[in-house]
């Protein structure tokens, strides 16, 4: 199934350029606080896969031109980030970066703030105007089910889905957690896709445009650590929880932002969407 939120708290089921709307399958509610309206139905979606397939079957659908796409990972506890886990973008921030540059293996993971996920059409606000704020394509994994000490073997009976994520980062010499989790810096969508339509994670292409021209063009199957080894190393740190985010890291091609930019990414089988850059109002 290809999940989509939409409008206020609204939660939907894509069929071809439709939308159907199952937001009382899964008791979604306008103006929900704390907004866990999806995190419940990640937790509990073996129990409403039935009904919400026989929706998916029945139901009439709205045009997708018609409604408003928001962020497909809402309220994430978490949003666990890879750094450096593709050669090739190691190599490139060896030529940025004076200090000697080392992979996923010696740095770990990050984590960003949840509050940084926004949606299609949004607009990443950019912090500094004089300051380097580059542009990064990943693959968004959704956890399904609790998780802690999970064994790379077993680790993909935790994955819930896939979505596409952008890591939008500030360069300079702060933590990673802070130059990453500006608000709006995770654009994540369109939708979120269970993982029974994706088989194989690590064989999707990622691409990214800046105002139509393609900067990043990579594939999932160049990960460093691949998903299980993120879901196996992160799950011996912290307990994962249904919804928790993963952005699994960049292919090279990385470049600076300005305002004005729009930027576009595809991620193979999940689909396409684009944001707006301008500088953050003060
Ligand atoms: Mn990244």
């Amino acid at each position: 199934m290809r999940i989509a939120v939409y409008d206020d708290n609204r939660v939907g089921l894509v069929r071809n350029e439709t939308l159907v709307d199952v937001s009382d399958i899964v008791s979604a509610r306008d103006g929900e606080w704390p907004p866990v309206f999806l995190l419940r139905a990640i937790a509990d979606f073996d129990r409403l896969r039935p009904r919400l397939t026989e929706a998916l079957r029945s139901r009439e659908g709205l045009p997708l031109d018609r409604v408003q796409l928001r962020a497909p990972v809402v309220f994430p506890s978490k949003v666990i980030a890879a750094p450096v886990n593709y050669r090739l973008h190691i190599e490139e921030m060896r030529s940025q970066v004076k200090n000697e540059l080392h992979a996923i293996e010696k740095y770990g993971l990050f984590l960003k703030a949840p509050s940084s996920v926004v949606g299609p059409d949004a607009t990443v606000e950019l912090p500094f105007a004089d300051r380097r704020t580059d542009h990064e394509v990943e693959l968004g994994v959704v956890i399904g089910k609790t998780a802690r000490n999970v064994a790379a073997v077993d680790a993909m009976n935790y994955v819930f889905g896939y979505t596409g994520v952008m890591d939008i980062t500030v360069r300079g010499d702060e933590d990673r957690s802070t130059r990453k989790s500006f608000d709006s810096f995770t654009p994540v969508g369109p939708v979120l896709v269970t993982a029974d339509e994706i088989p194989d994670p690590h064989a999707l292409q990622l691409q990214l445009w800046v105002n139509g021209e393609r900067r990043q063009n990579g594939n999932t199957r160049d990960m460093i650590w691949n998903v299980p080894r993120l879901i196996e190393y992160a799950s011996h740190v912290m307990t994962l929880y249904p919804g928790d985010l993963f952005s699994t890291g960049t292919p090279d091609g990385v470049g600076p932002l300005r305002a004005g930019d729009q930027v576009t990414i595809d991620v193979e089988r999940i689909g396409r969407m684009s944001v707006k850059v301008d500088l953050r109002k003060p």
